[in-house]
């Protein structure tokens, strides 16, 4: 079967890599408009049950990503001075790192991966038996291919601006800042042993009086780092990734009624998105590409009944998982109520039980956890638990890495 993947972000790259494990004989090219080495945005945040993801499906790529990612292991919500601490770990890593990862598999596999190669038409594809399209948020393909997906897109009501920074954190940041023009925050993680990433966001009204829509781009950057100064320590913010200036962009919310349409299917952001704030679009870009390896193998000889399943089975999943999503963007949207007049445990509180249905953790419980000693007997365990999952794969465990930690 000829198969033409277009985008090689995580969800087409690791479609390449399933499908050639899957069918050594499969004809699979991949088409990304981005010359190598180059990608936009920095790092992502993902927790363990990636790594079960990648390990479950192929542990060279799996070992691969691990060796790219860092461990963090505790959080801290900065709000207008104060600061809150309080432990859980996850991993990240730089966007740029996990695409080679991934292209380097890909290729060792047998996959054509075709830099510097944008997609405009679709007559280029004509020959192709399976046309995936997982170009992205902004789906050229899809656009391409008329209304077929019944694609909807909204757009969310913050700005937001996607930077790295020189100051390594050692855990998940979130800082938030007031302003006489309305409160503006940054969510910020390490990515690599030298370089965090850091998502500044505020409401479109906080923005245009901080003049953030008309300063150039060093002037912009001046601003955001005096803002955030005390918890940057002084380090610089970093716009430029692909050579470009980062630019303030809106969230896109898109949904497709169908992800197919012909022999077009779509996965990852191409077909769904979930706002930053959750964390979770990078993994569902792969969970997208197992899914769709098992309709093609389960259903080999027929090609439109393995797309028909594919659909089915994966679409109502994501309903849910992006209604969560939505609901993370609002709180975020609403922000400003929700800061405006707490300390930063009680903010701290607000954020983490933000998306929960269930009963809620008391207030009361929920600084309880936060003491040290809770603190430590909990890390102590997620260690322990780290190392028997690492020991279960045949890996050594995660040792995080030095930061210039403040004491
Ligand atoms: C600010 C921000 C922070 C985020 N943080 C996290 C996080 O912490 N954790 C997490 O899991 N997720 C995070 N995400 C989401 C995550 O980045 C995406 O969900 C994920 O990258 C989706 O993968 P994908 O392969 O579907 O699409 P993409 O990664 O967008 O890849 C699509 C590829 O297609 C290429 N392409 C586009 N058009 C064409 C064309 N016409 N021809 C050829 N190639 C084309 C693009 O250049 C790109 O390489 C974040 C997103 C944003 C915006």
């Amino acid at each position: 079967m000829k198969t033409v993947c277009i985008g090689a972000g995580p969800a087409g790259l690791y479609f390449a890599i399933l499908m050639k494990l899957a069918d050594p004989d499969c004809d699979i090219t991949v088409l990304e408009r981005d010359p190598q080495g180059a990608t936009y945005g920095w790092g992502v945040c993902f927790s363990d049950d990636l790594f079960e993801l990648l390990y479950d499906h192929d542990r060279e790529s799996a070992r691969a990503v691990r060796r790219a990612s860092v461990l963090w292991r505790r959080q801290e919500t900065h709000l207008d001075g104060g600061v809150s601490r309080m432990g859980g770990y996850g991993f990240a890593i730089l966007r740029a790192r996990l695409l080679e990862a991934l292209t380097q598999r890909a290729v060792q596999l047998g996959v054509r991966v075709q830099h510097d190669h944008p997609v405009e038409d679709l007559a280029e594809l004509a020959d192709a038996d399976l046309i995936v399209a997982a170009d992205g948020a902004g789906s050229r393909i899809r656009q391409l291919s008329g209304d077929g997906f019944d694609t909807r897109v909204d757009t969310g009501h913050n700005p937001y601006i996607w930077l790295g920074t020189d100051k390594v954190f050692d855990g998940l940041v979130f800082a938030a800042e007031p302003t006489p023009g309305g409160w503006i925050w940054l969510h910020a993680y390490p990515s690599s042993s030298s370089v965090s990433t850091c998502v500044l966001e505020c409401s479109e009204e906080t923005w245009r009086w901080l003049g953030l829509d008309q300063r150039e781009e060093s002037d912009g950057l001046q601003l955001l780092e005096k803002l955030f100064e005390q918890v940057l320590e002084g380090h610089s913010l970093i716009s430029q990734s692909r050579g470009e200036p980062a630019r303030w962009l809106r969230f896109r919310d898109v949904s497709n009624e169908s992800w197919t349409h012909d022999n077009v299917v779509l996965i990852g952001d191409a077909a769904h998105t979930t706002h930053f704030t959750v964390g979770w679009g990078t993994k569902l870009a792969l969970i997208d590409a197992v899914e769709l390896v098992s309709s093609l193998r389960y259903y080999r000889d027929d090609l439109p009944m393995a797309l028909r399943d594919f659909d089915e089975r994966s679409r109502p999943f994501l309903r849910r998982i992006q209604a969560a999503a939505r609901g993370s963007m609002d709180w975020y949207e609403h922000a400003d109520e929700y800061l405006a007049g707490r300390t930063a445990a009680e903010a701290a509180y607000a954020m983490a039980t933000r998306n929960s249905s269930g009963p809620r953790r008391s207030f009361r419980r929920f600084r309880l956890a936060q003491r040290p000693p809770m603190c430590w007997v909990r890390d102590a365990r997620q260690t322990a638990h780290r190392i028997r999952q690492a020991a279960e794969r045949g890996e050594y465990a995660f040792v995080p890495h030095r930061t210039s930690r403040r004491g």
